[in-house]
């Protein structure tokens, strides 16, 4: 593996998520065409979204303490932006664009960055209110979870399915997006589907795009058969730690409400349905054209990298594909004084990562023009490989399936486009 940062993107990307970078005052990224730093819904964003060298996109904690600390600063050095560590340089990146509609209200007048806000290429929206184990008291909250902190301050609470619809076509239009996640908490009465399922419906009639939905386990597994049937594309289930003793202490009210056993199995049942094809559709067209994923997310760094290989091996083998997130500890939050991971306790972990994801024939990298900030995908761990031309077959038939989708989701834009002319 290339062990030097300048030379490995991937390594870079990862080794800027567990210590975090400061800012020089040379650098004024807003002003510049940048995003402002927005902390966001998935309780794990909050810093500087960048472009790395290999056209890794990527959420940089800045504002955390371990930050202050480290080795990483950047600057604005004629005109462009320089990663230096310890004075020397790494990378030259960009910051990611900031497209016009953040600047835009809703008919409403509402600023569309409280409907939505890009997450790297994608567009993520946190329809419904804040989620329900921030309200207790005491709090059953996840401790590394900054959602009730955010809520209020750069998010709008309820949204309509009209307003949501207003910044997918702006998004659409503007920012070219291929993909929608839609996330929710935890809602008593298990009603987060039926939150989410009129914004999916219109998403998909209107848009044709593709569309994630990630919410707890619901204890009816056939409403995941019926999302397939509407069109959605990609079920992700934040179970978070593989061990179950950490997971009752870190994350008390998923523990209580749905236990870890619920999230295996719904990771479990939806991976079984991509082996299924729906109704009318020849298996092959389906896979390739209307592509469906069941994702496991966990968080490296709150358990021992041996776990979170264990994790990754579970998914995997009941043909899911694993999130693994970085675990920052943000300010505010009940774990804001945890020590993040170390870079070199987690490079294991993503590179089985890749490993299990290729050896087990998942459909990873498919989704054209997803860049995401948030996570090391599983695609960019190939760095990471002792081997990195080991799958190269396999890597040459993602990139058909990849390029097929994208004709496909040209095609139907152009027709939204047209239809309504
Ligand atoms: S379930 Fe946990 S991680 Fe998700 S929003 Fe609620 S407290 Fe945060």
């Amino acid at each position: 593996m290339e062990t030097d940062v300048r030379r490995n993107p991937a390594l870079l990307k990862l080794d800027l998520y567990c210590k975090g970078m400061r800012i020089d005052d040379s650098c004024l990224v807003v002003d510049d065409g940048g995003r402002p730093i927005l902390r966001t819904r998935a309780g794990l964003g909050s810093g500087i979204e960048l472009i790395l060298p290999g056209g890794l996109w990527t959420n940089v904690p800045v504002t955390e303490s371990f930050a202050r600390a480290s080795p990483y600063v950047l600057y604005r050095e004629e005109g462009s932006y320089l990663i230096r560590r310890h004075g020397e340089p790494v990378a030259r990146v960009r910051p990611a664009p900031r497209p016009d509609w953040y600047g835009r209200t809703t008919t409403g007048g509402k600023p569309m960055t409280r409907i939505g806000t890009l997450q790297g290429t994608y567009l993520g929206i946190y329809p419904a209110h804040v989620c329900d184990f921030w309200k207790e008291k005491p709090r059953a909250n996840c401790g590394f979870c900054s959602v009730g902190l955010n809520l209020g301050i750069d998010d709008a609470g309820e949204k309509s399915v009209d307003e949501v619809m207003e910044v997918v076509r702006a998004a659409r239009e503007e920012s070219r997006i291929t993909y929608i996640d839609f996330n929710t908490g935890h809602y008593e009465g298990d009603t987060y589907l039926d939150i989410l399922e009129p914004f999916v419906r219109r998403v998909k009639q209107e848009t044709g795009l593709l569309v994630g939905v990630q919410t707890p386990p619901h204890h009816d597994l056939s409403r995941y058969a019926a999302l397939k049937e509407m069109g959605v594309n990609r079920v992700s289930f934040c179970f978070e730690i593989f061990d179950p003793d950490i997971f009752r202490r870190v994350c008390p009210g998923k523990d209580r409400e749905y236990g870890h056993r619920r999230y295996l199995e719904a990771i479990a049942y939806c991976a079984g349905l991509g082996l299924r094809p729906a109704r009318g559709a020849a298996p092959r067209a389906r896979r390739s054209l209307d592509p469906w994923v069941s994702n496991g997310e966990i968080i490296a760094g709150l358990e021992p990298p041996a776990s979170s290989i264990a994790a990754i091996e579970w998914i995997t083998s009941v043909g899911a594909i694993p999130t693994v997130c970085v675990f920052r500890p943000l300010v505010g939050t009940d774990m804001e004084d945890a020590q993040p991971p170390r870079t070199e306790d987690l490079i294991p972990v993503f590179r089985r990562l890749y490993e299990a994801c290729m050896e087990r024939d998942l459909p990873i990298g498919v989704a054209p023009n997803v860049h995401v900030s948030l996570v090391l995908l599983p695609e960019e761990c190939r760095g990471l490989l002792h081997n990195p031309r080991r799958f190269w077959r396999k890597e040459l038939r993602l990139k058909a399936m990849s390029l097929l989708l994208r004709s496909r989701l040209e095609r139907e834009f152009r027709g939204a486009l047209r239809g309504r002319s």
